[in-house]
């Protein structure tokens, strides 16, 4: 069996404690040949705890460094569409479908969104979000599990089952789609404007454990290691080298 598998944990702290461990098997993750370019496997920042997570793609250059998902320029739009509905960074959970960066920018291969798959599960599963945002095209695919576009869809909230959760799930374009394009930045603000609304009707009911759908065994990842302090650093500044100590301030913003 996975060393990934479900659990039945229940309380916060009990599933802060099992992210922490599945973020320390995705560190060692050799499972996609993104591991052989990567610089820093870019698994999530934010609370572990939170209503509201975003799902957006792959890591580019800047998260690769720093180890921290959208610190970039579509980052720092997603952070002020953030902002305006009052909330910070640090009360939701920001992830990708994938967690290392494909080189060049290019978009995902399929195996390589598969590989990773098991993490952004286990992701939903510990953290249980009440409203999931798919940020574009991959993350709606892979999470809805069909092929239609984010155009045809964003701003539809839907209750989804994604693994043992149903959640809200909310796709939206990608920040990075509304950066030059102004008509998209506008309908990506006015879909964020309903964000608090979903928050507030709260999780959908739950499926009876044996509806769930379980995620497909896999094998173990290569090289899980010791559980790290937890410090709770200040966030890197844009442009820092990667280093040793990225590995805990990433693991600090949760
Ligand atoms: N785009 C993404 O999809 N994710 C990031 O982390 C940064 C840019």
């Amino acid at each position: 069996m996975s060393s990934l598998a479900l659990t039945s944990v229940t309380s916060p702290t009990e599933r802060r404690e099992q992210l922490k461990a599945v973020y320390e098997q995705a560190k060692g993750c050799t499972r996609c040949p993104l591991h052989q370019t990567r610089t820093t496997v870019v698994f999530g920042s934010g609370n572990a705890d939170a209503d509201l997570m975003f799902v957006g793609e792959a890591p580019g250059a800047n998260e690769d460094k720093q180890g921290v998902p959208f610190v970039g320029q579509a980052g720092k739009l997603l952070t002020k569409l953030l902002n305006e509905i009052g909330l910070d960074r640090g009360e939701v959970f920001i992830c990708n479908t994938v967690k290392c960066r494909p080189p060049n920018n290019r978009d995902p291969h399929p195996n390589e969104i598969q590989s990773c798959n098991e993490y952004l599960r286990r992701q939903v599963e510990l953290i249980q979000p009440t409203v999931i945002c798919t940020l574009g095209n991959f993350s709606t695919k892979l999470l809805r599990g069909d092929n239609t576009g984010i155009s045809r869809l964003h701003g539809q909230a839907e209750v989804r089952t994604i693994g043992a959760r149903a959640i809200r799930l909310y796709p939206l374009y990608h920040p990075a789609a509304a950066l030059y394009t102004p008509s998209n930045l506008e309908v990506l603000r006015a879909d964020f404007q309903r964000i608090p609304e979903l928050l507030a009707l709260g999780p959908p009911e739950q499926p009876a454990v044996e509806d769930a759908e379980v995620p497909e065994p896999a094998d173990a990842p290569a090289e899980a290691t010791a559980t790290p302090d937890l410090e709770e650093p200040d966030e890197p500044e844009s442009g820092v080298e990667a280093s040793p100590e990225l590995e805990t301030v990433q693991l600090g913003l949760f």
